[in-house]
């Protein structure tokens, strides 16, 4: 098997190991890439450091056509990419496609947010001891940026930090996820396309114990990390003066009360707490239904439930293929008897076969258990019931999570209530917390993280507010 090279300063380039890849439905070994040695972790740094200015004064039609340009490519090359995140991740093929198409849209509104990404021009006269002052307020990038990303969307949570990062003229280093390397090389090889200048990006696929280095070093100045609380913690308390930003997991909650569409919340919830397998930090974990409606809801959740598609993820039809590893899948397992063994119903699903966890349904859970308290990444939901909206949204606020919430309701009221009242850094009234656009501000609260993505949102991140003021005007 032909071994990838990783990405350095913007050229292919192979190291010292290899990393090896492996499908979780079928444990066969997908691709093989180069691993970069410290010396060449070293060049990719310097690199990033050395063009940071001239990265900071590209025109902007410049970046506008890089941008365009992949993607153009990643929509040209979708079904090749679709294949090989199936591949290495495990992701059934609808939902792959799915996560291309989200990524050519990434690169796309960059595209566009660059043209719009100008300055402001203040007069200072509003106050009298600044009059004939004039305030010329510029974004500029705060430096070259290391992205840290996940396994569970290996191309366009890649996308959401390399994209924001081209559009504002900020150098960027990737360090993907050891499990799904591939994707973001192939991104690295269409970015190699573009006249943005060497140095402007690295693909590094360092194992983790290699990264240290990288966080540490103070030439990247700005950290961009998507992964778990434990790790994403660490991070940011061992660079207290780097400017980092946290996108971390949760447990997210759907609110199903009595107004609401029960069809459609059924299908909905369903079919998000299983999606990827459940591996989404917004994929439903808790089901909160008001007690009038609890048994109507349940049937029809069940039902759909019962009627996902569950197997091969190279079908077209599967909708619900297995996770990242036998481990995952087992450590899923393991908080499942966890809360069985404390007195938790299976409605649903509680069966494993290698990766692979049938879709399952809790009811009666303790408080206290794993699957209710803490991240479960897997396709597991825990049904319980509220009496009224108040004390649906107090269940939803017991969390120490805060990504986003769904709330099922017919009702205007409710919808900015839920605004008003849950602690989560997103409300989606009508439909799943699972739902995200790449244009949106998205990020979370409490332990689910710090700062914001979203195309726009990661552009200012990127960025701090510089003025020039203007005197004798
Ligand atoms: P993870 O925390 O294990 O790994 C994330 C990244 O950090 C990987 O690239 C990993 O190699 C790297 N890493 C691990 N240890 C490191 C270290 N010591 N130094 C530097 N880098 C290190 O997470 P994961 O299992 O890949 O992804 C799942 C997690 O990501 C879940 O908690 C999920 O909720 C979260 N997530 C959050 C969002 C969001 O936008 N909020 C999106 C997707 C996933």
């Amino acid at each position: 098997m032909d071994v990838r090279p990783f990405w350095l300063a913007g050229r292919p380039a192979t190291g010292d190991g290899e990393l090896t890849v492996t499908n979780s439905h079928d444990d066969r070994v997908v691709g093989v890439c180069s691993v970069p040695t410290p010396a060449q972790v070293e060049e990719a740094v310097e690199a990033a450091h050395a063009v940071r200015r001239e990265a900071a004064a590209l025109p902007i039609h410049v970046r506008a056509e890089a941008l365009a340009h992949v993607s153009r490519r990643l929509a040209e090359r979708a079904d090749e990419i679709a294949h090989l995140i199936t591949a290495e991740n495990g992701k059934p093929i609808f939902w792959a496609r799915g996560e291309v198409g989200r990524a050519v849209s990434t690169f796309r509104l960059a595209a566009e947010e660059t043209r719009r990404f100008g300055g402001d021009v203040q007069r200072l006269d509003t106050e009298p001891a600044a009059n004939g002052r004039l305030a010329y307020v510029t974004r500029v990038p705060r430096g070259p940026v290391l992205a840290i990303t996940p396994f569970n969307f290996p191309l366009n949570l890649v996308a959401h930090k390399v994209a924001p990062a081209i559009a504002v003229g900020a150098p960027i280093v990737v360090k993907p996820a050891p499990a799904t390397p591939l994707s973001s090389l192939v991104l690295g090889e269409i970015l190699a396309e573009t006249a943005l200048p060497a140095g402007m990006f690295s693909v590094l696929p360092v194992p983790n114990d290699r990264a240290a280095g990288l966080v540490a070093d103070p030439r990247l100045p700005v950290v961009s990390f998507t992964g778990s609380g434990p790790v994403g913690y660490a991070i940011m308390d061992s660079v207290p003066r780097k400017h980092v930003t946290l996108e971390l997991g949760g447990n997210a909650a759907a609110v199903v009360l009595a107004d609401a569409d029960l069809d459609w919340a059924a299908s909905r919830v369903a079919l998000f707490s299983n999606y990827q397998a459940g591996q989404s930090c917004i994929a439903v974990q808790r089901v909160i239904v008001e007690r009038s409606v609890r048994e109507e809801f349940v049937d029809r959740l069940l039902k759909a439930v019962e009627g996902l598609v569950v197997g091969d993820p190279a079908d077209e039809r599967t909708q619900v293929g297995p996770l990242v590893s036998a481990e995952a899948a087992e450590r899923v397992e393991a908080w499942i008897g966890e809360a069985v063994a404390g007195g938790a119903r299976v409605l649903a699903g509680g069966t494993r076969d290698g990766a692979s966890l049938a879709p399952t349904v809790l009811a009666d859970v303790p408080a206290g258990a794993k699957v209710v308290c803490e991240e479960i990444f897997g396709p597991v939901m825990v049904v319980s019931e509220a009496d009224g909206v108040d004390d649906a949204f107090a269940q939803v606020n017991d969390s120490v999570y805060g990504l986003q919430a769904g709330v099922f309701t017919r009702s205007l009221d409710v919808a900015f209530r839920a605004n008003r009242e849950l602690e989560t850094g997103g409300v989606i009234i009508g439909d799943v917390p699972s739902y995200r656009a790449d244009q949106m501000p998205y990020g979370g609260v409490k332990d689910s993280g710090v700062g914001r993505e979203g195309v726009r949102s990661a552009m200012d991140d990127f960025t701090y507010e510089k003025v020039m003021v203007l005197t004798g005007l």
